[in-house]
């Protein structure tokens, strides 16, 4: 069984602050220390359960959160900056399941610690067939496209809930509860790596999604920026289009799920040049 990891930060348990998760930050090395306890929880659970490769992609920020050294030897790692598919970047049909750790909710989602979705600074909104949604359901655009069932989901109680959305559901690993975007009550460290062990193990087994992610074809994808130059800038992009009477928001689609992911990472390439 070939297993695929995307490492997001924020979900973390004990993680509730920019300040423990970006590289030069004050308590940046607590926060690696508990995103890889998580981690490797979570790849000896998928062990057990009979994986046999794993890789892993760091996906958060800079993209190299993991000490190579400390990751569990069982797994490879994928990291660094400017990956075409970015927080899914490796994955293809070859892959028997996806795990997504240390998520977190979407950007206009109440009492989710951390939460944004892709930029916090660029996107306010991102739809997907009209619905709201966050980076659970927008990486599953590439899940289906390969049709690699998304297994497992860890994170606070909003993003869990956010990730049961798609159809299938994934399961769920909650390790903290969201008090608000900077508070969050988290399991102790030791607990959290033991039901992500164990989530890890189910996922695979008794609870392991009978198929991919699904998408209605065409599938239509809106993004509202922070600012209308944003927009603007967006709408440069072939396939793109401004929305009538919203001059912050863009729409594209079709029924190439992977084209539309790949439009979707270089609108926030592209808008990050509009970050002040
Ligand atoms: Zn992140």
């Amino acid at each position: 069984m070939k297993l695929y990891i995307s490492t997001d930060f924020e979900g973390v348990a004990g993680i509730v602050d920019w300040d423990q998760i970006m590289v030069g930050s004050h308590d940046y090395e607590m926060g690696r220390r508990l995103l890889l306890g998580e981690l490797n929880a979570a790849i000896d659970g998928a062990l057990q359960a009979g994986a046999q490769t794993i890789l892993v992609n760091d996906s958060h920020s800079s993209m190299r959160n993991l000490d190579p050294e400390q990751l569990h030897g069982a797994a490879s790692l994928l990291s660094g900056k400017h990956k075409p598919l970015y927080m899914m970047e490796g994955l293809d049909s070859s892959f028997d399941a996806i795990f997504f750790l240390g998520y977190h909710g979407s950007i206009g989602a109440s009492h989710a610690v951390l939460s944004h979705s892709y930029n916090p600074r660029a996107i306010w909104e991102a739809r997907i067939n009209g619905e709201v949604v966050g980076e659970t359901a927008l990486n599953a655009l590439v899940a289906a496209h390969y049709g690699v069932p998304i297994a497992l989901v860890s994170g606070d109680e909003v993003t869990v809930e956010e990730a049961q959305r798609l159809e299938p559901a994934p399961h769920g690993a909650i390790v903290k509860r969201s008090i608000s975007r900077y508070a969050a009550e988290s399991l102790h460290p030791t607990l959290a790596r033991e039901r992500i062990h164990q989530a890890a193990h189910d996922a695979l087994t008794m609870r392991k999604p009978a198929s991919a992610p699904t998408f209605p074809r065409p599938t239509t994808v809106e993004l509202t920026f922070l600012t209308a130059d944003m927009a603007e800038m967006g709408a440069w992009v072939r396939g793109v289009e401004l929305v009538e009477g919203n001059a912050r928001a863009v729409r594209f689609g079709g029924d190439d799920l992977l084209d539309l992911f790949r439009t979707f990472v270089t609108l926030v390439m592209l808008t990050r040049g509009l970050v002040e």
